[in-house]
């Protein structure tokens, strides 16, 4: 590969907007891509912006990738997944032990987790059913969604561009099963425990029936969001 195509081949990279990871920007200087990028639709984007440069359409995927691994410090963005930490360091302890008896109790200790979130889900599913059946309960899930990147339009240039997250925050109530999303965009705030909080107080106020005598709220237990001292005081003054 000539210096040439490699130098094209960096700042082509270049362009896509990086992220910190709000998770461990304390711990890594690693950047991320957007949530949607992959590797081989950058290097898509790479040659279909050949058009006026024919020395770009003889580079292979392979140089492509060798060159993004080795001059950047950037990953994709892992999808996430439905473990917990518990499941999370479980497995890891799992597969390092070497004593028989230590992974022994550690699989069954994984068993009585795994079903103490089956029973959870059980009783969420019961709690659903009393609310679909008596007027004075009432049941609402709610949980922060993945945030999202706006614009979403089919045009190759907003690949390079920074984009606007969009957050929402979803409620479901047992009653009528039907959601609402409650939405804003970053810079207007954040999604913390005040977040959550005021959308949780916008939704009791203006759609909780007013029969509604006993509430039941599920939640994801997350302590920054809604597992927390604000939210429980919050729910003392509107309830
Ligand atoms: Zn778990």
């Amino acid at each position: 590969m000539t210096q040439y195509v490699e130098q094209s081949i960096i700042e082509h990279i270049d362009k896509f907007p990086k992220y910190k990871s709000h998770y461990y920007r304390a711990q890594t200087d690693r950047m991320y891509l957007p949530p949607d990028m992959t590797l081989s639709k950058m290097y898509d984007l790479y040659l279909s912006d050949a058009s006026s440069d024919e020395s770009r359409k003889t580079v292979s995927f392979a140089s492509y990738k060798r060159i993004f691994c080795t001059k950047f410090n950037i990953q994709r963005k892992k999808p996430q997944k439905d473990t917990c930490n518990k499941c999370d360091l479980l497995a890891v302890k799992i597969r390092d032990t070497t004593s028989q008896e230590t992974k022994l109790n550690l699989e069954k200790e994984r068993q009585q987790h795994h079903k103490e979130a089956e029973d959870a889900r059980a009783m969420k599913k019961q709690e659903i059913a009393l609310a679909k059946t008596y007027d004075h309960i009432e049941t609402l899930t709610f949980d922060m969604e993945k945030t999202l990147p706006m614009p979403r339009i089919p045009t190759n240039v907003v690949f390079y561009k920074r984009q606007l997250w969009l957050y929402n925050c979803d409620v479901h109530p047992g009653k009528t099963g039907k959601g609402f999303c409650y939405v804003w965009v970053e810079g207007k705030a954040g999604t913390g425990a005040q977040e959550v909080g005021s959308t949780l107080r916008k939704h009791i106020s203006l759609n909780l029936d007013s029969k509604v005598k006993e509430l039941i709220l599920w939640l994801d237990s997350c302590g920054s969001q809604d597992r927390n001292i604000k939210l429980t005081l919050l729910l003392f003054v509107v309830l």
